[in-house]
């Protein structure tokens, strides 16, 4: 679909996230070539000639929200890995259904993801964990077509297993380390960069048991190399913790640091069980978090301290994680939760205010990819991923502080229309780069087909 070369957002309510943290009642933004070049809280004089002219009057206007952590590959596990504990949830579950995958299935679960994502306002997206039996191509090709901002990280391993003994990944999911640093490199070099820098392909070591002490070291070398970043799951349960002092004699974030891997370029996941040094020692390596609280609490992994982290400097973005952890890919959901739980956690209603998580949901989830610069908040020059929140429902009324409605009370199924680099991708509601009735009936088929394919008997 060819873009608009020029479009004019009228009569919003702007929440804009720049630096002045602006809420602009009845203003109106024009986006020139995928960019913004004007936002005013009054008519925009020279938008009357726009080739797409939108009246917003009664939305909210937000910056594209960036989910910093989700699986692509794990919609198709909707409703099929639930209220289990985590190592029958991984073995019994998740682990053989995905090792069951063909590379259509990859394609679909990708296109599910983000028919869901794009549709519930976020318009960036770190997607992990892409082994090489979901076909890395294929997942790619589908997010050009979908014209979605998204990090596609590619899974790196030379051992199966995943924390303790006991916890070997079925034969589907093993990849030898030549053969997962070869695939790593040549789809780095194919992919990052593509469609105008939208497409992004990054690295992901497996979580700890998965990769050596040798190739962790290499994976910090082969970023630097490539020029890329890294991204993983980390101190995400408690046995991650033992683990890593049977093994190191270090805490995860010690281990991950000492490898060389900490650092501004870097995205841990989840982060949940760090000591006070450790989140000290996250704030000053600049390293980036993705708090993932549907999952966490789903997990009953635990409650990871973001608010110590923020107090420390590290920058925390948000993240929806997988449909068998979570189960939907709706960050205006996940908001709501991270901005609840962690009051109750200390006994404190001051802390975590709304707008610091609609901060963690944009800027912050912009700067852990590495494009805060480009999107994240609503600013002249920085380009059009933008999305428009319906104000008028029952939920949403009387309409006095935007930001807590949008944080406390929305959902995604409010969002009515969507921009990524200036392109429309959803209006009214609807979805226009990617075909819902196809993408609905073929992901229904391939789960049957899939289950039936892995021997998981539900
Ligand atoms: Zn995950």
């Amino acid at each position: 679909m060819p873009a608009p070369g020029s479009i004019l957002i009228e009569d919003a309510t702007i929440v804009t996230v720049d630096p002045r943290r602006r809420v602009i009642e009845g203003g109106s933004i024009l986006v020139k070539e995928g960019r913004i070049s004007e936002v005013r809280s009054s008519r925009i004089q020279s938008g009357s000639s726009a080739e797409l002219k939108i009246q917003a009057k009664g939305m909210a206007l937000i910056p594209g929200l960036v989910d910093t952590h989700m699986h692509l590959a794990q919609s198709l596990l909707r409703g099929c890995a639930d209220d289990l504990s985590l190592v029958d949830w991984l073995k019994k579950r998740v682990w053989p259904i995905q090792a069951a995958f063909t590379e259509d299935d990859g394609r679909v679960s990708a296109e599910l993801s983000m028919l869901e994502m794009v549709k519930s306002g976020t318009t960036s997206f770190v997607g992990v964990d892409v082994v090489s039996r979901y076909g890395f191509d294929g997942i790619a090709g589908s997010v050009v077509k979908a014209g979605m901002r998204g990090a596609l990280a590619k899974s790196i391993m030379d051992s199966p297993g995943y924390g303790r003994k006991g916890r070997i990944m079925p034969e589907g999911l093993v990849e030898e380390k030549g053969a997962t640093i070869r695939e790593a490199k040549s789809m780095v070099r194919k992919w990052n960069g593509i469609n105008d820098g939208l497409v992004r392909a990054w690295v992901a070591p497996r979580s700890l048991g998965g990769c050596s002490r040798k190739l962790y070291e290499e994976v910090g070398e082969l970023a630097g190399e490539m020029r890329t970043r890294v991204t993983m799951h980390l101190a995400e349960v408690r046995e991650d913790v033992r683990y890593a002092k049977r093994n190191f004699g270090l805490t995860p974030f010690e281990f991950i640091q000492k490898v060389g891997l900490a650092g501004p370029r870097s995205l841990f996941a989840h982060m949940v069980w760090l000591n006070e040094s450790d989140i000290r020692g996250v704030g000053v390596t600049k390293s980036s978090v993705a708090h993932c609280p549907s999952s966490n609490t789903k997990l009953a992994s635990g409650f990871a301290k973001v608010p110590e982290l923020l107090d420390a400097g590290a920058n925390v973005g948000l993240g929806c994680d997988g449909a068998p952890s979570n189960n939907s890919y709706d960050m205006i959901r996940e908001m709501k939760l991270a901005a609840v739980i962690h009051k109750a956690r200390l006994l404190d209603p001051l802390t975590m205010p709304a707008a610091s998580v609609l901060e963690m949901a944009t800027i912050n989830g912009a700067r852990a990819m590495g494009v805060e610069k480009e999107v994240g908040s609503i600013e002249v020059g920085k380009k059009a991923d933008l999305v428009l929140v319906d104000l008028k429902k029952p939920h949403l009324v009387p309409h006095r502080d935007v930001v807590s409605n949008l944080v406390y009370a929305a959902m995604g199924s409010d969002v009515d229309t969507v921009l990524v680099d200036g392109k429309v991708l959803v209006r009214g509601g609807k979805a226009l780069t990617l075909d819902e009735g196809r993408i609905l009936g073929e992901a229904q088929r391939r789960q049957d087909e899939l289950i039936s394919r892995s021997g998981v008997k539900l």
